[in-house]
């Protein structure tokens, strides 16, 4: 048996490979062509997010049985191809739950005591220290919107700093972790609001206009899910006005974002889309990826 790892992956992860007798070959970085001309001799294909498994790759394939995805999403697997050709297609959605969930956490904080604001007027050699009086989380009603993997994961986390945690979510009735409310109370009483739903109709631009006129004045809001789930134009408006204390991104409705008019702003906090990267979270994306294609290929 055969594995094409074409994203760099934890060495970790080639081990389990090669512990069950599987022949894991490292070319990460192939064009789309050479991808399709390798792919034949492959019986398994390992990817993160930069590989596109494409209609064409997997036509081209001949014993492909198993295609991996270290990581949550599944865009760039062609899944309808897939199944035409009953081939399995696995991710590993909950291995950087812990990420995101410490990376908005540590936004929370950020906002907090404004520590990316105040870290670049100490650098620019202004000492305002009036200027950066801040808050304390401890008190504090944290309103989390989707109360899944990662909801669950910052629920815990803001309790233990002794918040008050509302979540939202049509698809959970009851929650250890969270108070769940309804939209609207969780917009009316929250300081800080976090989104943890994946992007659907349904969620497309939840944080609009609407939706923040109704919060208190100075939240927090805290977008570390999808671009598109917040109305990126609404929310600059809500900054301008004073509603929005503080926004933290790491999501944009277009990425790479490397212009954006909330970057013009001095409150907001803004990352790359890194709530996954954490060397914890890509190792057991990687090794977890790697046991799901040695038990896809043990079992045919
Ligand atoms: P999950 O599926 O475990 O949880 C999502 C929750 O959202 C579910 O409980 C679901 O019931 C709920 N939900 C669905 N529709 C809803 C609605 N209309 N209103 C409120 N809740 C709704 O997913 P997860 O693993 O917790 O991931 C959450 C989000 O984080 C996803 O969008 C994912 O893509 C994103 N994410 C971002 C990064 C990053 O790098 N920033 C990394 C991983 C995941």
């Amino acid at each position: 048996m055969k594995v094409l790892i074409s994203d760099p992956i934890a060495k970790e992860a080639i081990e389990v490979l090669k512990n069950a007798g599987i022949e894991a070959v490292e070319q990460p970085g192939l064009a789309p062509e050479d991808l399709i001309k390798a792919i034949p001799e492959y019986d398994g294909i390992i990817v993160r997010s930069a590989t596109k498994v494409t209609k064409e790759v997997i036509e081209a394939a001949k014993n492909l049985k198993v295609i991996g995805r270290a990581g949550v999403g599944l865009d760039n697997v062609d899944r309808a191809a897939a199944k035409d050709k009953n081939i399995k297609v696995v991710n590993t959605p909950a291995a950087t739950s812990i990420s995101v969930a410490e990376l908005a956490l540590g936004m929370m904080f950020s906002a907090a005591r404004r520590i990316p604001q105040a870290t670049a007027s100490t650098k620019a050699g202004k000492w305002e220290k009036k200027k950066f009086k801040g808050f304390e989380l401890y008190g504090k009603t944290l309103g989390i919107i989707g109360a899944g993997r990662i909801g669950t994961e910052l629920a815990k986390r803001a309790k233990a700093l002794g918040m008050k945690v509302l979540a939202y979510d049509p698809y959970v009735k009851t929650h250890e972790e969270a108070q769940i409310a309804e939209l609207d109370t969780l917009f009316k009483e929250s300081d800080y609001i976090s989104l943890h739903i994946p992007k659907t109709d349904e969620t497309t631009h939840i944080l609009n206009k609407a939706a923040f006129d109704k919060m208190k004045e100075g939240v927090v809001i805290i977008n570390c899910a999808r671009g598109g789930v917040v109305d990126e134009d609404a929310l600059y408006e809500a900054m301008k006005s004073g509603r929005v204390r503080i926004a933290a991104m790491d999501v944009y409705e277009i990425e790479p974002a490397k212009e954006h008019k909330l970057f013009t702003l001095e409150e907001s906090i803004v990352t790359p889309h890194i709530g996954a990267q954490t060397a914890e979270g890509q190792l057991r994306a990687g090794v977890q990826i790697a046991e799901l294609v040695r038990d896809a290929l043990k079992k045919t």
